[in-house]
């Protein structure tokens, strides 16, 4: 009797490949002792043997002498092609950082701007965010690298941490620089400066297109 009180099962499925259906390479990507190094869109790959190949996954190829000579996908490519998949080295032009607004590990582009920001936390330039104080609709330049207790504004020589419709946001809050929605068809909109927390994302999730926007500096 099964008890029908007990949680629904999972889809019965294998988690490990079937090794018996896969070639010997196959097998050996799987099973032997490597270790995987970014390097640039490469990867170095310290073999179980001790030495060292380095394998260029988007062009299929690697240094050892399976893939020279015989021209094979080699277990060093092979094993690359799993590391990427399981997330434990990051694709060919990503790189790992912790997110700048919620500290969580995330892919970044190898040459992304400053600072780095998971999918969740990345404010788009051009996109449209409500201000939580005044109900205002602004238009993202740009999320500065910069802190906002680290940012001076001129006309009131305080910090933006400091200025008194921000108080209780973080003051070490990222800074995003931001012109108002209704400033946008002017010659040249002028830029404020916001805590990240105080911009909140609007569900339409407009983005500004075709308006020209002050340059990301
Ligand atoms: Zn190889
Ligand atoms: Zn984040």
């Amino acid at each position: 009797m099964i008890d029908s009180t007990l949680p629904t099962p999972t889809e019965k499925v294998a988690l490990a490949p079937d090794l018996r259906s896969l070639s010997e390479r196959a097998i050996r990507a799987w099973t032997e002792r490597m270790a995987v190094r970014p390097l640039g869109d490469r990867y170095a790959v310290d073999s179980e043997s001790g030495a060292t190949y380095v394998v260029d996954p988007v062009e299929g190829t690697c240094t050892c002498p399976d893939q020279q000579l015989r021209g094979e996908t080699c277990k060093h490519l092979r094993r690359v092609a799993i590391e990427i998949t399981a997330h434990r080295v990051p694709p060919p032009g990503e790189r790992r950082a912790d997110c700048a607004a919620c500290g969580t590990e995330t892919l970044v582009d190898r040459d992304a701007a400053e600072p780095p920001l998971c999918p969740a936390c990345d404010l788009e330039r051009g996109e449209v965010v409500l201000d939580r104080e005044t109900g205002d609709r602004l238009v993202v330049v740009r999320v500065a690298p910069d802190r906002a207790d680290e940012v001076t504004i001129p006309e009131t020589g305080r910090t933006i941490a400091d200025h008194a419709t921000n108080d209780g946001y973080p003051a070490d809050d990222l800074v995003v620089e931001a012109v108002y929605l209704g400033a946008l068809g002017q010659e040249q909109p002028r830029r404020y400066s916001f805590p990240y927390s105080r911009l909140e994302p609007t569900d339409d999730a407009a983005i500004v297109d075709g308006v020209p926007l002050p340059a990301e500096r």
